[in-house]
Parts: structure tokens; sequence; C-alpha cells
């Protein structure tokens, strides 16, 4: 088979190599389990015995349906009858379990997967629409094999597999956290889609915007997944394996260099202190922010409570969510990020057409001031877990004072409603907002006489300033970190924050971009929040860089005119103060 090359946009560092699962938008997710030939008449007495039970269970409906006087509907079920007795369907899963040593589910799924194709071409009506009953009985058989709750869920994979789909929702990747997960790749998205911050997150490497990797891979193809080219190699030749082999290991050498530095402070040769938070996007994370010594949790993403469920998140459950996090971190300041629903992150259990909150509209604060009660809840589940250590809340999505007023007003009938209850919260909590809109930078002087502090969410702000939708593949080129707007607006922000004497700090996919990062912090940021597992790698800049260094770049950087001048600027001001570390892009 011929090595192919596809080139996508790379959205988390690191290679991978290993089998393909494709992830497409079927009822049903079966993945391939390897067994021994030992195990082989194993699998094909489990197939058979689902078959006898399937059909069983069949028989029983249909008896049941006749006795109902529904008998022309009992008749749907003796099709289904017939592709179990399918002697072809059968002879095939029952070879396959013989050449290619999986379980007999996941060849099973692909037999019927395989079927379902066929019948859906033909031109007779009737026939074609065979292909319901084939699914049906597919997953009838299915259940009886795995399970139902299995069906669903990518949590059972038990093999090393890299994960391709046409576009994997906040959703799908809240589901990953799998070590069997080694990698993903994805059709559409953008460098700061959530695709990209959910593998970050999970330290696995990730390509997005790959176009039609859907297309042109098929389960169980060879892969290697290079994150920090965005290159994805199908069927790589013995050279190719060669060679990514060695630079796995380039890899894990670099990575080690910065675990001598892991409890230093992050702080410039001549003594300036950044300091470095973490970014959650669930509450188990908090392992991994200490593991990699954060400061804190910069932004607490809290949203994905809401997801993959059909009812809402109560105010106990965040609570103890909430509580658990700041327990963790004591002493440290934790800012949990009030729910930011909209653009590609909706909430499950309620049956709202996605288009209704777009990038552009009914999303993230204007949604929680549109439902009171469920931004209530929330609060109040933050406001009680403020007792317990040093938590801020953050609105994202702020537009100008009007919105963090109406914001503010809710949050004090809150607190109103805790006194009354007598539960304690911390009466001094911090209140600050996300500065992610145009127009929240452009009104950032206003906005910092009435916010306890300023994150800057540079992945939203990049989009609304240039208009370049962030999950798109096809204007990747137009989203540009550098773009001469964006930092106007950033130093504009820092600017005004530092004149009201409130901190700023960058919590968007720029801070762990070492040579972004670096321009940041000479445009005068005070924190960072990233993914916990760049926070070494980021330290490691900072401890090596001058304060003054930085200065100069972010000043040379205000005079460019494009966003690829100020890039090419930043990095090669990089590997000037830090030969060899970062140049190699072995990151
Ligand atoms: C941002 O917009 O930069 C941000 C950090 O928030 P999110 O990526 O969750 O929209
Ligand atoms: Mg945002």
């Amino acid at each position: 088979m011929k090595e192919i090359v596809l080139k996508g946009i790379p959205a988390a560092p690191g290679i991978a190599s290993g089998l393909a699962f494709i992830l497409d938008k079927q009822e049903y997710i079966v993945t391939p389990r390897a067994i021994l030939e030992k195990e082989v008449p194993i699998e094909i007495a489990r197939f058979e015995e689902a078959l006898i039970h399937t059909r069983q269970e069949i028989i029983e409906i249909k008896k049941k349906m006749s006795n109902e006087l529904l008998g022309e509907h009992a008749q749907l079920f003796d099709a289904h009858l017939l592709v179990l007795e399918d002697r072809a369907l059968i002879e095939d899963v029952v070879k396959r379990i013989k050449k290619e040593h999986l379980g007999c589910e996941y060849i099973f799924a692909e037999v019927i997967k395989k079927y379902a194709k066929i019948f859906s071409k033909i031109e007779d009506e009737y026939l074609r629409e065979r292909v319901t009953d084939i699914n049906d009985v597919g997953r009838r058989v299915l259940k009886n094999l795995i399970g139902e709750q299995k069906l669903h869920d990518l949590n059972s994979i038990t093999e090393a597999l890299i994960i391709i789909g046409h576009d994997l929702s906040p959703s799908d990747t809240a589901s990953m956290y799998n070590k069997n997960i080694i990698a993903f790749a994805t059709d559409i998205g953008g460098r700061t889609s959530h695709t990209a911050i959910m593998a970050k997150t999970l330290g696995v490497p990730a390509i997005v915007g790959l176009k039609d990797a859907t297309l042109q891979i098929q389960n169980q193809d060879y892969l290697i997944v290079d994150g920090r080219k965005g290159l994805l190699i199908i069927n790589p030749e013995a050279e190719t394996i060669a060679f990514y082999e060695k630079e796995k290991n380039r890899i894990e050498e670099f990575k080690g260099q910065f675990q001598d530095i892991k409890n230093l402070p992050a702080e410039t040769i001549d003594g300036h202190r950044v300091k470095l938070f973490a970014n959650l996007e669930l509450a188990d994370e908090v392992d991994s922010a200490r593991e990699n010594f954060a400061e804190g949790i910069g932004l607490y993403r809290t949203e994905f409570f809401y997801m993959n469920r059909t009812d809402m998140p109560t105010e106990e459950e965040q609570f103890v969510a909430y509580k658990k996090v700041v327990e963790a971190m004591p002493g440290m300041d934790v800012i949990i990020r009030t729910l930011d629903l909209g653009g590609d992150k909706f909430i499950s259990s309620l049956q709202i057409p996605k288009e209704m909150y777009a990038y552009w509209g009914w999303r993230a604060i204007r949604f929680c001031l549109a439902c009171p009660d469920i931004f209530k809840t929330q609060l109040r589940a933050i406001l009680r877990a403020s007792h317990y250590g040093k938590l801020r809340i953050m609105y994202p999505m702020i537009s100008g004072a009007e919105d963090l007023r109406k914001a503010n007003a809710i949050l004090d009938e809150v607190r109103a409603s805790l006194r009354r209850d007598k539960i304690p919260f911390d009466e001094n909590l911090m209140v600050g907002i996300m500065v992610e809109v145009p127009s929240a930078a452009m009104t950032a002087d206003l906005l910092a006489k009435e916010s306890a502090f300023f994150s800057i969410g540079t992945n939203d702000l990049i989009q609304y300033t240039l208009a370049v939708d962030r999950v798109n593949e096809q204007t990747a080129d137009l989203y540009q970190p550098g773009h001469p707007g964006v930092l106007r607006l950033i130093k504009r922000t820092v600017d005004a924050a530092h004149v009201e004497g409130k901190e700023v700090s960058v919590c968007g996919e720029m801070a762990n971009e070492p040579h972004l990062a670096l321009l940041l912090i000479g445009m005068g940021v005070d924190s960072l929040s990233m993914s916990s597992l760049s926070i070494l790698q980021i330290k490691k800049m900072v401890r090596s860089i001058k304060y003054s260094d930085a200065k100069n770049l972010a000043d040379k950087v205000l005079q460019l005119s494009t966003g690829h001048e100020v890039e090419t600027l930043a990095n090669n001001t990089l590997k000037d103060l830090i030969p060899g570390l970062f140049s190699s892009k072995t990151e």
C-alpha cells in the first residue's frame, strides 16, 4: 500500500502512531479489540449465541404484537429474522474473525455497515428500505454482545487508537478521557477550536482542517500523526516510521529538560515575575494542574458540566466540583468562568436549535441573562464553594458595562439569598470579566473601573476582531493572533487595566505558544493561563529571557503592519534569545 501524506492545521503537538478508528455519525460506536488465535472459536461462539438470543427476542416481540392484534406490524419482524438467518452475512463475519483476529462485535458492526451501504444503493425502493431492518437487527445483536450503554461510549475503547472524525464536538471530546485514545484528527476545525483545546489538555497530538481525511482513511489503517506540523501519514513506509521513532525520542528529551525547573518561580533573568495558571475543562484535571505546578486556575470552563446529559446539573453537583477544585489549590486563585454556552458548545438537555446560539448570537452571558434561573443555580454553587478557598468569578463574552452590571445585579440577588439562608460565602470574592469581544477591549478603560480583573480570551477576540470563524479550516490562514488589529486591542486592554491598578491575564491559546507568550509578557500581561501540560515549557521560556528583551520585542512588533511579519519577528527573537531550545519546533 502506498504512503499518503495529508496536510492539515496543527492543533496539538506531539507524535503518535497507531491504528485508525473513524468516528462517523453512526448510531453506534464499536471499536476493534485484538484477540489471540486460541480465542477465535470463543468469539465465533459469542457471535452465534448473540444471534440465537436476538432471534428469541424478535420472536417474543412478534408473538406479543400478534396477541395484541397488531399482526400487520408483527410481519415487519419477519424481515428482521431473515437478516439474522442470512448465511452470507454470518459466513462473512466468521471468516473475518478468523482472518483478522478482532473481536466479533467490531467485525459484525463492520459487516452490517457494508450490507447497509449495498442496500442503500439498490434502485428498487422496497429493497432499499430494508436498510432500516438491517440497522435495527445490527443494533439488537450488538446490544446483546456488548450492552446498550457501551454502544455510545468512547470510554470503552480498549485498544490504542487514533480517532478520525469529520468534526469532533466538545461533547465528543469530553467523553475521550481514555488513555487508549492516542491522537485525534478531523476534516474541519481551526487552531483554537475545542478539539484542539481538548487534545492539548489530554496531552495527545491532534490535527484539524484535514478536509477529507474521513474519506481517505479506513478503519484499521496504520497512521502517523505529527501534531507539530499538521501532517497525517497513511500507511507510512519503513523509512518514515523509523524517522518518526527518532522524532518521538527527541520530543521526550525536549520535555525532560523542564523537569529541573518544576518548582522554581516563573521569573525572567532580570527579576520580572509572571504568574502561570492552568485552564481546566473538568474538575478532575486539577491533578494535572498541581503536577505541573500551576500557580492557580486561570480559567475553569464550566460548560462541560452541561454536556452529554439529559438533565441540568444541580446546584449541589456543581458545588461539590467547585469545592473540590478550590480545595485542591490551597491559597491559590481559582477563576470559575460562568457558563459559556454557544458557538460550538451547547447544552444537551435543552432542546434549542443549534443555530440559535451561533458564535454571534444568543450565547454565554447573553444566554445566562436571558435564563436567570440556570445562571442563579450556578452562581449559588460558586458562592457556596468560595467559602473553602480563593475563588473568583469571571463572566464570558462581556461586550460592555451594561452586560456586566446586569450580571452583577443577579449575583447580588444570589448573595442576598445566601445571607438569608445563613449559608457562608466569601463576601470579598473578586468578580472579573473575559475580554474577548472587541467592544470590551475598546471600552477597557470604562470596564476596568467596574471589574476586579481582566482575562483576555484571545481565541474569541481574534475571531471577532478579524471576522474569521475560529473553527473554519477554509479561513484558517486569516486567523492571525499577531494581526496588528488584535495586538492593538490587547495593548489597549492591558494599559487600561493597569491605569486602574487591575491585573490582566491571557487565557486563550496564544498563551501557550512560546513566541506569542514572549510577546504578551512584553506587552505587560501579568499572568498567562494555559493547558497544564504547557506550563513547564512556558516557564522555561520565561526563565531564559530578560523582561527588557520582551518589552523591546513588543515595541517593535507594534510598529509592524501584518500578522505574518509579527509572527516571524516573534519567532526569530525567541530563537535568538534562547538558541536551540524552541528553534527545532520539537515542542
Ligand atoms: C477564549 O475565547 O480565548 C477562551 C479562552 O475561551 P473559549 O476558548 O472557551 O471560548
Ligand atoms: Mg471564549
